[in-house]
């Protein structure tokens, strides 16, 4: 929480204690959304947290399908997301019309398979897969829930699909979509980076092309990240691809070291364009409005089951390697 509060800050923080209202923040969020909030954390962490709040409004700074879990593991509380357009590249890449239609296409060429999806898709994708998966959990399910003898349909994200396909040697059908943040890392940048700090660590979320991957001496999920550089006791540098605000939180927890971020091909900061529409005056005001609120959907009944079984159950394993976005 920095020391002197701006207005707006310190008129959310009233509005907090008046709504009875936890805040809860994805890292990727600019430093200020973050230093107000109750609680900060990846995918996986937030939609786990959301389920032990007590509080009956929810605030979620993050994108709207995180919003939408948040809810369906709360069906009673009151979620609200600052910005209603706040959405995700991996979301569009997959409309649900199209999954069913592709599904229905392999069970008719005989294909025995189950639907893995990343969380970064919408309640319809949800509702259409066997497992919901985030970078944090998605080896242990992919290692161990989905049975032998199934081929594994994941969507959306073809760049972490490949790099479960790679690390648990698990057949995959991969759909075409990406992250708009992870897939333009420039690798020319990163190889100048590399000699220009040839003492630095390179650490890539697995959302980054293989290219990006295969420079790096740490690919992970932002937990899995965090936990990586708790093994750092001495300063050390690191060459950071993924999005920025992911910075923020590294250097509050570890600033001992040096964070340089990988910039993109176009332009020198790869900021998430959706994370960066919940704005402060955007936090209070759907506070004060209690709107926009995230309302129950149809499709949310059978995609809250499929969450809660991927997500709230303890992992048979402890989840290696990633743990993420
Ligand atoms: S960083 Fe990528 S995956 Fe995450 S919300 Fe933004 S577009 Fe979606």
């Amino acid at each position: 929480m920095p020391a002197v509060l701006d207005d707006v800050s310190a008129e959310i923080l009233d509005l907090k204690k008046q709504l009875g209202a936890t805040i809860l923040a994805h890292y990727y969020q600019d430093g200020e959304v973050q230093a107000l909030a109750d609680i900060t954390g990846d995918s996986l962490k937030l939609a786990r947290e959301a389920t032990k709040v007590d509080s009956p409004v929810i605030v979620f700074c993050g994108v709207l399908f995180m919003a939408e879990t948040a809810k369906m593991l709360n069906p009673s509380k009151t979620v609200l997301l600052p910005d209603l357009a706040a959405g995700c590249s991996l979301v569009d890449a997959c409309p649900a019309d199209k999954l069913e239609r592709y599904q229905e296409k392999l069970r008719i060429n005989g294909r025995k398979f189950q639907t893995v999806c990343y969380i970064n898709s919408s309640a319809k994708v949800k509702a259409l897969s066997d497992w919901v998966v985030t970078s944090g959990n998605a080896e242990d399910i992919v290692r161990n829930k989905v049975p032998a003898g199934y081929e594994i349909l994941f969507v959306p994200d073809k760049h972490l699909g490949r790099y479960l396909q790679e690390v648990t040697g698990r057949e995959m059908i991969l759909w075409d979509g990406s992250c708009m943040v992870h897939e333009v890392f420039s690798v020319g940048d990163l190889l100048k980076m590399r000699r220009r700090h040839p003492g630095a660590k390179t650490i890539a979320h697995p959302e980054c092309p293989q290219n990006i991957l295969e420079l790096s001496d740490f690919v992970g999920g932002t937990e899995a990240m965090l936990k990586y550089l708790g093994g750092f006791g001495r300063p050390t540098e690191f060459l950071v691809a993924t999005e920025p605000n992911m910075l923020w939180q590294f250097q509050r927890r570890f600033p001992q070291h040096t964070y340089l971020p990988v910039p993109g091909i176009t332009c020198a900061c790869n900021n998430c364009p959706h994370m960066a529409r919940n704005t402060l005056e955007k936090i209070r005001d759907c506070m004060v409005n209690r709107e926009p609120e995230i309302r129950w959907q149809p499709e949310f009944d059978r995609a809250k089951d499929v969450l809660a079984r991927s997500l709230l159950n303890p992992p048979a394993t402890a989840p290696v390697q990633p743990a993420g976005d």
